[in-house]
């Protein structure tokens, strides 16, 4: 990796840790969403930093994919709150996330998912499997008793790029890859005492350009343009364009663009049993001497 690149990593992954450190301390009874989400987000670009993805706000059986809506009602009242914030610096990406426990008592499912990416995070060496170190994942989490959710991975990382190079699962897979020194990868374990998967929910927020096609509408016209030059072709969230878009047809050009298949739509995943879920995630660049870049 040259230096450019390599300084760029640990800048979004500085203002990454500082950002969800900032939205951590936002995590309170009766906090709305939009206040730690708005919030957690405005740090990022006060810092100098640009979201690589809407600042997820998941609770309780929800794992991934919630965030504020366009006029959000909702706030955190109890559960294990799951907050996972990504930044970029010019494409080169920080993704890293934590729960914070809210009037419960499920601290020991934190400490499995924290625990398990301890584990991981200590195993990552040029030249060693990923299936390796996954299964570890898997172990770690069991010996709490709990179960890794086993269709929800860490990714690569590239220039604007959510997932580069290949999957890293939370459980023992045949997949053959070796880490190689230079990749980065975000290794994310998440625990639930329910029974190990998440399914689709009815509800999207956040999108991404998925290919241009010829769109009717001037609004869909406009969000498509918008998903490419403004958002860089990663995940955005309708309340984003809140201000851009006229409310009347935000939600009907949204179905325009998915239903052509031109934005990609990223559906809030819940715990099929309804378990409770944790989630750790760090940012790691692979070497002899592997750096973390969301760790401050
Ligand atoms: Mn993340
Ligand atoms: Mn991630």
């Amino acid at each position: 990796m040259d230096k450019e690149t390599l300084k760029k990593y640990r800048k979004a992954g500085e203002i990454a840790a500082k950002a969800r450190n900032f939205g951590e301390d936002l995590i309170k009874e009766g906090r709305s969403y939009c206040e730690i989400v708005d919030g957690t987000e405005k740090k990022i670009k006060d810092l100098g930093g640009k979201p690589a993805f809407p600042v997820n706000l998941s609770i309780n059986d929800i794992g991934a994919h919630d965030t504020a809506d366009v006029n959000e009602k909702r706030a955190a009242v109890e559960g294990l709150v799951k907050l996972d914030v990504g930044v970029h610096i010019d494409g080169y990406i920080g993704d890293t996330a934590t729960t914070v426990p809210l009037n419960t008592d499920k601290e020991k499912l934190l400490k499995a998912s924290k625990e398990a990416l301890e584990r991981a995070l200590g195993m990552i060496r040029p030249g060693v499997k990923i299936s390796k170190i996954s299964s570890e994942i898997e172990g770690t989490i069991k010996s709490f008793g709990y179960k890794p959710i086993r269709n929800l991975t860490g990714h690569g990382l590239g220039k604007y790029d959510l997932h580069a190079k290949t999957k890293f699962p939370n459980v023992g897979t045949d997949l053959d890859y070796k880490l190689e020194k230079g990749d980065v990868f975000a290794i994310e374990p998440f625990a639930t005492d329910g029974s190990g998967k998440v399914i689709e929910s009815s509800r999207a927020m956040i999108f991404k350009w998925q290919k241009e096609v010829p769109v009717r509408s001037r609004e869909g016209r406009k969000i498509l343009r918008m998903s490419k030059n403004d958002f860089d072709k990663l995940p955005f969230s309708k309340r984003w364009l809140k201000d851009r878009i006229s409310r009347l047809r935000l939600n009907m050009s949204l179905r325009e663009l998915t239903d052509r298949n031109a934005l990609y739509r990223y559906p809030v995943l819940k715990e099929v049993d309804g378990g409770d879920i944790s989630q750790a995630e760090h940012t790691v660049i692979v070497d002899e001497k592997p750096e973390i870049t969301t760790k401050i």
